[in-house]
């Protein structure tokens, strides 16, 4: 037996970092407990992007079928002016993201990405121990009487201690404040618009039509204000993020409820296409106020460690969130699958010296990233076009480094080999 198998991991949270993390950890021979505080695992009613750096680990995870099966490829990255759709710049995906990055830049509905986590977590003829999955299971107290063995406490009273306590669980993180973490959230000032339009409609209109004809991944970028939008399910919708600039009630209530009307009133005087890809949203819009973590490189106190948004949570403005978790989750997977059991403490501080500067850079990116697409026509905006048609990244991080992603010791053959094989 590996020194590693007699490891217990608890995980609060089975987010897409949770679950990546739990799934990379099982591989390791780790044995895993996950503790979602909803009643039902699942995610929002929404799209998502994985750019190379995260379609790698996943791929690398051994999930490529499952992936190939609920994935939608974007053929290019457009970049269009707010006052009259004109394309500022378009940069091709597909094969050459493969074949520069050698992994693709993928589109899902991100209750499939979910599942099929999921599914990997339990199936029993996966590599490694089947991941222990509870639900209803909110972590409200961590006992660390023991220090090197932590307690995860739910509400309903229950006690799961493990080697390692890791919270998952997202941008409020309970764990983090119950472990005494510094407080780092920080409001935007600004909140997204979430909706799913169906691609019928897209296509039933001449006006919108040109967004079925071919699959892009679109930032339009104006004063105070940006939309991005894609199609996922091989076209069932399209994905509109919409940020403006946030209401005192979204802020003060997180998220809510909103309609197509208050999200294509938001763009009365933009390009007449925006508004009429708008105006289509069904009922299931939502809007979000955006808040942030400041960067910060404390990520362990004792076997406590954090990861994903509850510690680097950034602004979608590089749609980098999730990405960045996955990389965490494969990156405490290597370090603490390599460790004995005494080595324990010393492969979360490898984890934290391989990942926090890192995520910081891409925090510091996305929040940069506010101002640059926000600018109001003027100098600096054709400054910022120029940039843009360069491709060579937009506020601090290049694409090179962002998309080839914190260099993993053992990276999986299937990921490497992807683009041969295709
Ligand atoms: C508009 C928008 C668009 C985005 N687009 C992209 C994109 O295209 N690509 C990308 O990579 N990222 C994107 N992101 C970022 C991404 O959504 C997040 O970074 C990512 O979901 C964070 O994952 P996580 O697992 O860390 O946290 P979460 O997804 O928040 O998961 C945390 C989980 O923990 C659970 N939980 C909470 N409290 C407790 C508790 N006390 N005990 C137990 N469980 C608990 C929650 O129920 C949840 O299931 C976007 C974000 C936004 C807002």
């Amino acid at each position: 037996m590996a020194p590693s198998q007699s490891f217990q991991v608890t995980i609060a949270g089975g987010g897409l970092g949770g679950l990546t993390a739990a799934l990379s950890l099982r591989q390791k021979g780790l044995r895993v407990t996950v503790l979602e505080a909803a009643s039902e695992l699942g995610e929002v009613g929404a799209g998502i992007q994985t750019a190379p750096n995260a379609s790698r680990i996943l791929i690398g995870l051994g999930l490529r079928a499952q992936l190939e099966r609920i994935h939608t490829e974007p053929q290019d990255q457009v970049r269009r002016r707010w006052a009259d759709g004109s394309i500022i710049a378009q940069l091709p995906l597909a094969q050459r993201v493969v074949d520069t990055y050698g992994a693709p830049y993928w589109h899902y509905h991100r209750a499939d990405l979910h599942r099929v986590l999921l599914d990997a977590c339990l199936d029993p003829d996966g590599p490694g121990p089947v991941v222990d999955v509870h639900t209803d299971a909110k972590v409200v107290e961590i006992d660390r009487a023991d220090p090197s063995r932590p307690v995860a406490v739910t509400a309903r009273g229950a006690r799961f201690d493990g080697d390692v306590l890791v919270g998952a669980d997202g941008i409020r993180s309970a764990v983090r404040d119950l472990a005494g973490f510094d407080d780092t959230l920080v409001f935007s000032g600004e909140m997204a618009y979430r909706a799913l339009i169906p691609g019928e409609m897209i296509v039933a209109d001449p006006a919108t039509r040109f967004l079925a004809d071919r699959y892009h991944s679109t930032i339009w970028y104006g004063p105070d204000k940006h939309l991005v939008h894609y199609m996922i399910r091989g076209g069932e919708y399209l994905n509109v993020v919409a940020i403006v600039p946030c209401t005192p009630d979204v802020e003060r209530n997180w998220s809510g409820p909103a309609s197509a009307e208050e999200l294509a009133a938001e763009y009365p005087d933009w390009d007449d296409r925006v508004p009429a890809m708008l105006s289509k949203a069904k009922d299931d819009v939502s809007v979000w106020a955006l808040y942030r973590r400041r960067r910060d490189p404390v990520w362990v106190d004792g076997r406590v460690a954090l990861l994903g948004d509850a510690c680097h949570a950034m602004l979608p403005y590089q749609a980098q969130g999730a990405s960045q978790a996955m990389e965490d989750g494969a990156v405490l997977a290597e370090e603490l699958g390599a460790a004995g059991r005494d080595g324990v403490d010393a492969a979360l501080a490898r984890y934290v010296d391989r990942r926090a500067k890192h995520a910081g850079m891409v925090q510091d990116a996305s929040w940069a990233n506010m101002d640059f697409y926000h600018l109001p026509d003027g100098p600096e905006q054709r400054e910022r076009d120029a940039k843009l048609r360069r491709f060579d990244g937009e506020s601090d991080v290049s694409y090179d480094w962002l998309w080839r992603g914190s260099p993993l010791r053992d990276p999986d053959n299937e990921a490497l080999t992807y683009q041969f094989a295709r």
